[in-house]
């Protein structure tokens, strides 16, 4: 069984999407597109506080991701639920973001930039990578993951990558009128709000964003690295 989507996020732990893309999500879901997201790690390992334990973290992570996922208007979310930190580009991590791509067989497909140089969490590195060489070429070729084809999986076609953290913006979303929504979804993983250390979240946000938009004819943006899949 197939079910459209038109865009699906890949996202290494609950709270990057809502940092990367929530107000381009937000603004897609507005215009009536269908907004997947796929949560690869359950982010228990993300807290610096010694009474949470690991399995009670990854529950209140899913409700915040959840949360967040409501505001923004995402249909589904689809949670792998890998422990956090250990994200492998594995052939069986790949084959289960290729099923994926194949059942919701989404135009665009938007991911954290494997290729941000130095300190970047290998969470993030990893589930872009795997992300990436997922829509291009193992989603699109048949012979790739024969069993899938098998259950009736056929091969697609994603017309786009966006990639958010890049080094290498060539892309930039108008959020203007989104960005109160962004905030908002930011602002249900309570849970990493407390670890960030940035007391002035929506000012620090908004000029981040603000920063993004300069040169066009928008407020507030949220920007990219966009490669178009040719073949
Ligand atoms: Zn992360």
């Amino acid at each position: 069984m197939t079910k459209a989507a038109d865009v699906m996020v890949v996202t290494p732990h609950p709270d990057d999407a809502e940092f990367g893309v929530a107000g381009t999500v937000a603004r897609w879901t507005r215009e009536g597109r269908k907004v997947i997201y796929v949560v690869c790690s359950n982010g228990n390992k993300g807290t610096s506080d010694r009474s949470l334990k690991p399995d009670g973290l990854a529950e209140i992570r899913e409700k915040e991701q959840m949360a967040a996922a409501k505001i923004l208007g995402v249909q589904e979310v689809i949670f792998l639920r890998y422990p956090d930190q250990e994200l492998e580009d594995t052939p069986s991590f790949r084959k289960e973001i290729v099923r994926l791509i194949r059942q919701y067989q989404p135009k665009i497909v938007v991911t954290s930039d494997p290729y941000r140089r130095y300190i970047w969490h290998r969470d993030h590195r990893i589930a872009g990578q795997v992300t990436l060489d997922a829509v291009f070429p193992y989603a699109r070729d048949h012979l790739a993951y024969p069993d899938l084809l098998t259950e009736g999986l056929e091969p697609h076609k994603v017309e786009e990558i966006l990639f958010w953290a890049s080094e290498d913006i060539n892309h930039r979303c108008d959020i203007t009128d989104t960005f109160d929504l962004k905030i908002a979804a930011l602002r249900c993983h309570e849970s990493q709000i407390k670890e960030f250390d940035i007391p002035q979240l929506e000012d620090w946000l908004e000029e981040r964003c603000r920063g993004m938009a300069e040169g066009e004819d928008f407020e507030l943006a949220e920007g990219f690295h966009r490669a178009e899949i040719p073949w």
